[in-house]
């Protein structure tokens, strides 16, 4: 089952040359998933050739310009291409305001409804639950209200043992009874338990997005185990004191939350636009956390 995270954006406040401003497009068992709009989003999920109209819902961390910026440009889009179908976007307070407020002042009226839902929990809360995956909000430490996000699969389906469903002469109807869990009813009434059929599904996968944090180890509690952990590293250990005032990690900071909370693997996002070679970032990290991988525009990883 398809579960990757494109990144449209993997730079910080402003962007440069080569890293545009945060966002990132994820696709679960075929449902996309935007978390965070910064400005340039659309043209970037145009460049990487995402269809636009196929978002199903935006998850907005908190309302800083690098963040947020790009969503009214990419509402009006949506529109102006026609869309119908409804569009969830989950955001702090003031998120709708501000955008009724631009649509009201350009008159645009959206031939879609956008039903926003406003983002205000004080610890772990379950947002969303589809058939295949669920989503949780959780606030992070910034200058302003700000969470992250986890997205974990449904635990998969039972696995059926080889040569089963030839041994037991199954029919298609009666391999999904017994991957959702039930015996095997034979025409001649002989139950054939589960267990004898199929084997334990595989761990269900889950990726936490962390972005704009201040170094708080709380949240490795959180996001414990997540096969891929995002975190923001907008600097490096020698500006320790900037990132804290100004409610960032460090690269170093942001893999010891994932050495602590035992991910399979570190994505560093968010770089200050004052490094041109994000090297001695993923170096540093690396130290503390080996296997730490960063963010670039435009690529895609697995979860
Ligand atoms: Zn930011």
């Amino acid at each position: 089952m398809e579960f990757n995270i494109l990144v449209l954006g993997s730079g910080a406040a402003t962007p440069t040359y080569t890293r545009h401003c945060s966002s990132q497009l994820v696709n679960i068992c075929g449902s996309h998933i935007l978390i965070d709009c910064g400005e340039y989003t659309q043209n970037q999920l145009r460049k990487y050739h995402q269809k636009i109209q196929g978002i199903k819902m935006v998850l907005i961390s908190h309302l800083h310009g690098d963040h947020f910026f790009g969503l009214p440009g990419l509402l009006s889009t949506m529109h102006l291409l026609g869309r119908t179908e409804p569009l969830t976007v989950f955001a702090p307070k003031g998120a709708r305001e501000a955008i009724e407020l631009l649509f009201s002042v350009s008159g645009t009226v959206l031939r879609y409804p956008i039903e926003f839902k406003e983002l205000d929990c004080s610890e772990p809360t379950l947002i969303v639950q589809e058939r295949f995956y669920h989503i949780t909000a959780f606030p992070m430490q910034h200058s302003l209200p700000c969470y992250g996000f986890l997205i974990v699969e449904e635990t998969p389906l039972l696995n059926l043992k080889p040569q089963a469903r030839l041994l037991y002469n199954m029919t298609n109807d009666d391999c999904v009874r017994v991957k959702n869990g039930e015996d095997l009813v034979q025409e001649d009434g002989t139950v054939v338990p589960n267990s004898l059929l199929t084997l334990p599904p595989r761990q269900p996968r889950s990726y936490a997005y962390c972005c704009d944090t201040a170094f708080d180890e709380s949240l490795s509690s959180i996001v414990s185990g997540a096969n891929l952990l995002c975190m923001e590293s907008t600097f490096d250990e020698a500006f320790k004191t900037m990132a804290e005032e100004r409610f960032h990690c460090t690269a170093s900071q942001a893999a010891t939350i994932a050495k602590q909370a035992g991910v399979k693997l570190l994505m560093l996002t968010h770089f200050s636009a004052r490094y041109r070679d994000i090297g001695p970032l993923l170096a540093e990290a690396k130290a503390v956390f080996p296997d730490t991988i960063a963010a670039e525009d435009g690529a895609t990883f697995c979860v």
